[in-house]
């Protein structure tokens, strides 16, 4: 136990006291899960596998990405872990062969009271689609990893545990996927700087002639928020995070992520969406669209290629 990991478990006891005061304040009845038969039996757009972790618990959402998995066949390696922090099991899904590895992540863990649809149920949907897109082929050199961290909500606490137990010295590059199913324009965030990694994905989105500051955003470090990239970025790793945002609130999130203390009052009175119905009780799939969950498979495609095509 270091320090940090103190440190980690106190903010996160810390923020989510908060969050579930906020939550007390505006409650919605949070509909029942679907079925996962149904959802195991149903289409693979992104919406539709947002249901598969969508209102259950985090035992049920753990087990539900295990039976998408097996259910498709798809060899998948498991990583449980264990510490006074909590416990939980990362899954990864490696497609392709390549020596360098493009880390691409969804935690599938939840804020207890919240469905957790955009938060993180939409991200781990956009990545289980991406992954039959991918059956069809990765580009020689290259190897995608699919992460599904548990306890991202625990200060990215699988996440740690993960790097911990795989030293990333084959990563050339992280995308944590946060909050990706609300919005019209990309936002890639922790982007301090620049590295080989960052240009890649910076030029895959300009060759899907999206604009810098308008169709996309790349912002520094964002305070409060994290996500599961931070423990590859304390590794040394180009790692980011990536979240679609409305277009028309671009000013007011810069206002309210780079704030910490106005964010953290915020989260008591008015947040801009998507923060609107983050960790909270109202964070349905009614809330998604399907637009923005299929811009962000766009993006992670043309990412792949470029991430391939210079090594
Ligand atoms: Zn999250």
């Amino acid at each position: 136990m270091s320090l940090r990991d103190v440190g980690f478990y106190l903010r996160a006891r810390v923020v989510g006291r908060l969050l579930r005061a906020a939550n007390r304040r505006r409650p919605v009845a949070v509909a029942a899960p679907a079925p996962l038969e149904a959802v195991l039996a149903g289409h693979d757009a992104p919406l539709a596998l947002t249901r598969l972790l969508e209102g259950r618990d985090n035992a049920g959402r753990e087990a539900a990405v295990v039976r998408w998995l097996e259910a498709r066949g798809v060899p998948f390696t498991r990583h449980a872990f264990a510490t006074f922090e909590g416990r939980g099991e990362t899954f990864a899904v490696d497609v392709g062969t390549g020596d360098r590895v493009l880390v691409l992540a969804a935690h599938h863990d939840a804020v207890p009271g919240s469905p957790g649809a955009n938060d993180n149920a939409a991200s781990v949907a956009v990545l289980l689609h991406l992954l039959g897109r991918l059956a069809r082929g990765v580009p020689a050199g290259l190897r995608v990893r699919l992460l599904f961290p548990a306890c991202e909500e625990l200060g990215y606490l699988g996440a740690r545990a993960w790097v911990r137990d795989h030293p990333p010295s084959d990563v050339v590059g992280v995308l944590s996927l946060e909050l990706c199913g609300v919005g019209d324009a990309l936002a890639v965030w922790d982007a301090e700087g620049t590295t080989p990694f960052l240009g890649r994905v910076c030029s895959a989105l300009a060759g899907l002639d999206l604009r810098p500051d308008d169709d996309y955003h790349v912002v520094g470090r964002i305070p409060v928020f994290g996500s599961d990239h931070r423990a590859f970025a304390a590794a040394g790793v180009p790692a980011y995070g990536l979240t679609v945002v409305p277009r028309a609130e671009a000013a007011a999130l810069r206002a309210f992520v780079f704030n910490p203390i106005r964010s953290t009052l915020n989260t008591l009175i008015r947040r801009p969406p998507p923060f609107d119905t983050y960790h909270t009780s109202r964070d349905s799939s009614a809330t998604l669209s399907p637009a923005a969950l299929a811009a962000v498979v766009t993006a992670l495609e043309a990412i792949i290629v470029e991430t391939a095509a210079h090594p």
